[in-house]
């Protein structure tokens, strides 16, 4: 497959040398995923940038997972749920008021995951932990698909949806050991809830300071399919920016200010591409 890329930005750099220094490095692609590693140009100094990182943290959103067919939280709320809004789904309000409801959306979001695989980018990324000295994977996603593509060092900001715990005795039931019914009883008699945010709860606090102590030290951050919006999680990259960190976003759209580089592409495509240059100048001591 030919395709056209294009590096734009540039004339930032040659232009005016005072605007260099926040102007990210930014590459444009129009491709689709493709079944061999493709030819994008990726700059030197973002290779290198990951080679001499002594610690690489990465954050991933929505965007990664949708590769995997996974529907996004809104895209979540299509077919035979369409016609409920989030406050009937996804809130600590609604999950009291009907919790079978929820627990039969949580069933049907846990069947998608169940026939969804890790793509391209999972598996990179995978890939890249065992390469790389020091490295974390931040997620805001709960399918686990990350685990299941071979990431160990994984922090689920946003829960799972393997987890379940008791809202009584806090008992956690981890699938597919959960308990039958509609909503799933403890054995306490308490009701058990799936261990993921709802819209209007705070992120696990133990998950959230690891995410923000590995921001803080890292020496370079991907930040991956994720419009990098929602607080906290959107805060993460900006830690890492204060702190020294080379950033690099990884995005249909560029949402990330003042990251160092910018490449204009899905996941699974700007991952493999990465990992395959990255590849090139290493290898380099495993992971311990
Ligand atoms: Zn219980």
């Amino acid at each position: 497959m030919v395709v056209d890329y294009a590096i734009v930005g540039l004339k930032f750099s040659t232009q005016d040398a005072t605007k260099t220094a926040k102007a990210a490095e930014v590459l444009h692609g129009t491709g689709s995923m493709s079944q061999q590693v493709p030819s994008l140009p990726i700059f030197p100094t973002l290779i290198e940038a990951l080679r001499s990182a002594r610690y690489v943290v990465v954050l991933t959103g929505a965007g990664i997972s949708a590769e995997s067919s996974i529907p996004t939280f809104r895209d979540a709320q299509t077919g035979l749920w369409a016609k409920y809004s989030p406050q009937e789904l996804a809130t600590p309000q609604a999950f009291r008021r009907n919790p079978k409801l929820v627990w039969e959306w949580y069933a049907w979001r846990r069947e998608l995951v169940a026939q969804a695989k890790p793509n391209p980018g999972h598996l990179a990324l995978a890939e890249l932990e065992q390469l790389v000295p020091l490295f974390t994977l931040i997620t805001q996603n709960v399918d686990g698909l990350h685990q299941r593509a071979g990431s160990r060092n994984v922090i689920e900001l946003h829960g799972s949806l393997r987890e379940t715990y008791c809202l009584s005795c806090a008992r956690e039931y981890i699938a597919p050991d959960v308990p039958e019914g509609l909503p799933p009883a403890c054995g306490c008699g308490g009701v058990l809830k799936p261990n993921t945010v709802l819209f209007g709860e705070q992120l696990p606090a133990a998950a959230l300071n690891q995410a923000m102590a590995a921001s803080v030290s890292c020496s370079a951050m991907l930040v991956i399919g994720t419009s990098a919006a929602v607080q906290p999680a959107a805060s993460l990259p900006y830690l890492a920016q204060q702190h020294g960190a080379r950033t690099v976003e990884i995005n249909p759209e560029k949402s990330l200010q003042g990251a160092d580089f910018f490449l204009q592409e899905k996941a699974g495509t700007g991952l493999e591409t990465i990992l395959a240059e990255v590849k090139k100048i290493l290898p380099r001591t495993p992971a311990i």
